[in-house]
């Protein structure tokens, strides 16, 4: 089924609520809706893929084609000695899959639970929470390049992740879609419990089990952050931003609270966006309808009528006091659409 519209405002389609008005808007059901489609005419220079809008801040109308990839599925594709292999259409919700897997007793991604968006989205951010993220999982991404209109395929080692990275949103970026995702999950699910209060919370409902795991996450996320149907938000506004480790070293013996994450490489380390930003005073700040939300400094949020101009003025001011106080730059975790 194909989808072509005109003037579409996109308020229903981000989670920040924002409106911003699409020249054209083009939705597509099936792989061969969008090859077909490009075999005809060529996608306009100006263009952006939508998933769920989660990550998205539109500051004003976007002159250029919105590709909607609403592609459904979710099934199993193959099954080895230790692993299942489940194939999920772009178009489905994140969460879905997360229910679906932990529902047949299939591990990996239950730490990833109520993680708003959809499946197509998941390669693209290397979506990530309580020390799991979408990369340790995916096996093959499945999509099409707008230039050639050719079907494509990226092998694990092909989509190049890194820290809610990966290849397409730097080489590939604006020009592979993601039409499906295959995830390799256990048979023997492998528990991750070392972050946070996920352990503590997790022996709170009974034995340790994906199913306990997933609830424990689904209670903390929503004890948490603010749900974007009641407070329009795309959660982390702000990445944790990686220094060199003898940055992280001097910043720490300055400020002795500072929480400091190692990363894979000994030689740089993670500091806490929202520690920072906290530490500024943001916390709760309110102008007009964009504000910082009051128990999540790494959470912009529209309280109604806010701009996308507004909010990243906002996300501005924030960036540059951090970087006065800590000298340490914040890099916007959220896709800001000019
Ligand atoms: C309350 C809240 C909590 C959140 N918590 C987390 C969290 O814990 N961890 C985390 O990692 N993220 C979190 N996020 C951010 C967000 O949920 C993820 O980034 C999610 O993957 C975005 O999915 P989406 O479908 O909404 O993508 P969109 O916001 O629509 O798009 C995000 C990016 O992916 C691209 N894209 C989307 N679909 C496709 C496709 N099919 N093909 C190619 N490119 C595509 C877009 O062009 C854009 O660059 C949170 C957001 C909210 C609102």
């Amino acid at each position: 089924m194909i989808r072509l519209l005109e003037n579409i405002d996109l308020k229903p389609y981000n989670s920040f609520g924002i409106s911003a008005i699409a020249s054209s808007f083009f939705e597509f059901t099936e792989k061969e809706d969008l090859c077909n489609y490009l075999s005809n005419s060529a996608m306009p220079e100006k263009h952006i893929i939508l998933g769920g809008g989660s990550n998205m801040l539109f500051i004003h109308d976007f002159e250029g084609m919105v590709i909607y990839p609403n592609i459904p599925g979710l099934g199993l594709v193959n099954e080895d000695r230790n692993y299942v292999y489940i194939e999920a259409g772009a178009g489905e919700l994140w969460d879905d899959l997360v229910s679906f897997a932990v529902h047949y007793g299939l591990g990996g991604i239950e730490n990833l639970s109520l993680i708003p968006g959809k499946v197509g989205a998941s390669p693209v951010q290397n979506i990530g929470a309580y020390g799991k993220e979408a990369k340790d999982h995916i096996w093959l991404v499945k999509g099409v390049d707008l230039r050639s209109g050719e079907p494509v395929e990226f092998l694990h080692e092909d989509c190049r992740f890194g820290y809610r990275d990966s290849i397409f949103k730097n080489e590939m970026k604006g020009r592979v879609v993601v039409t499906s995702v295959i995830y390799r999950l256990e048979k023997f699910p492998e528990f991750s419990l070392e972050y946070g209060a996920l352990k503590a919370e997790t022996e709170k409902l009974g034995e340790i089990s994906l199913s306990t795991i997933r609830q424990a996450v689904i209670s903390i996320r929503s004890s948490k952050l603010p749900d974007p149907v009641f407070l329009g938000n795309a959660g982390s506004f702000f990445k944790n931003p990686v220094v060199e480790t003898g940055v992280a070293d001097s910043l720490k013996s300055r400020y002795s609270t500072l929480p400091v994450y190692s990363t894979a490489s000994p030689d740089m380390s993670k500091l806490a966006a929202g520690w920072l930003i906290e530490q500024c005073g943001w916390k709760g700040f309110r102008k007009g309808d964009a504000g910082v939300h009051k128990d999540q400094a790494l959470v912009l949020v529209n309280y109604g009528k806010a701009t996308g101009q507004e909010i990243v003025d906002l996300s501005g001011s924030i960036q540059r006091s951090v970087f006065e106080k800590f000298g340490v730059m914040l890099e916007p975790e959220v896709n800001i659409i000019a």
